[in-house]
């Protein structure tokens, strides 16, 4: 995710509203740069491993245990600073045996270390938590932990975070930048409910009336990617033989979906096959990958994708294009597994730059059409989404402050990037691109410059300018022109200094390439110009005058 469609596409219109109002820099508050920064009490030591272990209680909607943190020192500091939102409550911190002084300030608490901090020694700590997490009033876009039940009166119980943040239901650096290496989660509810969190299942242990489920996370992973999800849950899986060998396929459902599920996630390896033919092979082998279903639309928790599209093709039943197309597909399946390439594998360090992952995975979408359909119906479906756009502010937000981009991260990157595959002009080019943009990036965290710096080192075109006009401002490159008899007169207006993309026209019935900039320029035909377009692949505008 996060789609922002409905409800958060009306609240961001109202904020991105009266920020125009004012014409400024909305406030944030110290809070958010607590949040959004890499603060001195973060940046000394550098996160290797997480043991989260909990016990669920889902009668009272309780939440206790605690978390190993494993690190290394990286400088010399003695204060940690660890994330958990109220009313959760960080209750105790303890390294060595030794009980250590906690100073909270909101959402962050300082924890200052007694003992020696050696540079390059990996040491660990215990935080031990407890409380009533904030329940999801809207999953997943106002998140938290949904406590619902199914059909049958079972707890189903769901965690989402993105945006609000990991540290809503567990203590941890709730930071992108920093992605822990390994982890285990281990979490202990009652007998009849099952765990599905990310990675492999590692053990299940009996205690009383209570299981605990282990899961083993053996790849770098971001906070809010770590989920739980309880239910009266049923497997099945399958084997898929994927470019790196053999990818394990697993799907937890609850009891009464099974027979339409089975039949339903046939998307997921018609995904993998499309998406490692596009971007190259699932990155996380291996802990293998996971549909399973939850309480609330979907989220793409790393090798644990959750689902709950009621099992129907499009987005809810719906095709976000409005061509038809999207309705070949479970979004939900495609669009959130998607995200394991971008998102999981390449995760972005502020999510200031969050269109890395939601660009290239709303283009996902048309590229799974591409595999299936073939090209002039994914360019359809790609063209269609533009509806979707609103150019009310830049897809970049604010960094430092935990400020995402607005919705146009999703649609109006989408069609960048399809612009973008117009200039090079090269479709294998551009699937080889794509491969190694995952590849080069592998499991790390970047910035939107490495991104586009990257992609005009492999295009060879220098796109400084075309990613400065669709990433960092609101403005979209109009083509004026003017026809008179046998000549065209052309110009970019609305476009930032230097802007000068090459676009594809048709101009009486013959395509060619035009290469306008902010000065008129003209062209001069054999014969009376009758009929002349742009190629609907660019997103630009055009105005004839
Ligand atoms: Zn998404």
């Amino acid at each position: 995710m996060k789609n922002l469609f409905c409800l958060l596409a009306l609240i961001s219109i109202h904020i991105t509203f009266a920020q125009n109002l004012l014409s400024e820099k909305p406030a944030f508050t110290r809070q958010d740069t607590l949040r959004g920064s890499i603060t001195p009490e973060r940046e000394w030591w550098d996160l290797t491993y997480y043991h989260l272990d909990i016990k669920v209680d889902p009668d009272d909607k309780f939440i206790s245990g605690k978390n190993t943190i494993q690190y290394k020192v990286l400088k010399n500091q003695s204060v940690m600073q660890i994330d958990l939102q109220p009313p959760m409550k960080l209750s105790k911190a303890v390294q060595n045996g030794k009980e250590l002084e906690i100073k909270n300030d909101g959402n962050a608490h300082f924890i200052k270390l007694s003992e020696n901090q050696e540079i390059g020694e990996v040491k660990s700590l215990e935080v031990f938590y407890e409380g009533h997490p904030k329940e999801a009033i809207r999953a997943p876009w106002d998140g938290g932990i949904s406590w619902k039940k199914d059909a049958n009166g079972n707890h189903f119980i769901a965690s989402s975070c993105q945006g609000l943040g990991a540290s809503v239901w567990w203590p941890c650096k709730d930071h992108m930048y920093d992605e822990v290496d390994s982890m285990l989660i281990s979490v202990n509810v009652p007998s009849k409910l099952l765990d599905v969190s990310n990675g492999r299942l590692r053990k299940v242990e009996q205690i009383g009336d209570t299981k605990t489920y282990s899961w083993f996370v053996g790849n770098p992973i971001n906070n809010y990617g770590v989920n739980i999800n309880i239910g009266n849950y049923v497997h099945f899986s399958e084997v898929y033989e994927g470019m790196a060998g053999n990818l394990d396929m697993d799907y937890y459902v609850l009891k009464d979906n099974l027979e339409k599920a089975k039949k339903h996630f046939k998307d997921a390896p018609k995904m993998m096959k499309a998406f490692e033919y596009w971007f190259g092979q699932y990155p996380f082998y291996k802990d293998g990958y996971k549909l399973v279903e939850v309480p609330y639309l979907g989220m793409e928790h790393q090798s644990s994708v959750t689902y709950g599209n009621q099992f129907k093709n499009g987005y809810l039943g719906n095709d976000l294009s409005g061509t038809g197309w999207g309705l070949k597909f479970d979004f939900i399946i495609i669009h959130e597994s998607g995200h394991e390439w971008f998102a999981n594998n390449i995760t972005t360090k502020d999510v200031a730059d969050m269109w890395v992952h939601e660009g290239f995975t709303a283009y996902s979408e048309n590229l799974f059409l591409d595999y299936y359909y073939g090209k002039e119906a994914s360019a359809e479906y790609v063209i269609g989404t533009r509806r979707n756009i609103e150019n009310e502010r830049p897809v970049i937000s604010y960094y430092d402050v935990n400020s995402a981009g607005p919705i146009d991260m999703y649609y109006k990157a989408s069609n960048m990037l399809h612009t973008l595959r117009q200039l090079i002009e090269d479709d294998e080019k551009w699937r080889k691109i794509l491969r190694k943009i995952n590849v080069t990036f592998y499991h790390q965290t970047v910035n939107s410059k490495q991104i586009e710096d990257f992609l005009s080192n492999e295009t060879g075109i220098d796109l400084t300018e075309f990613f400065n006009q669709y990433l960092r401002t609101t403005k979209i490159p109009t083509l004026e022109y003017e026809i008179n008899k046998r000549e065209l007169k052309y110009r970019w207006t609305n476009i930032v200094d230097k802007f000068d993309m090459p676009i594809q026209i048709n101009i009486n019935e013959k395509e060619q390439w035009l290469f306008p900039k902010a000065e008129w320029k003209t062209l001069m035909l054999d014969d009376k110009i009758n009929s002349f377009n742009v190629d609907a692949d660019f997103y630009v505008y055009t105005k004839k005058i």
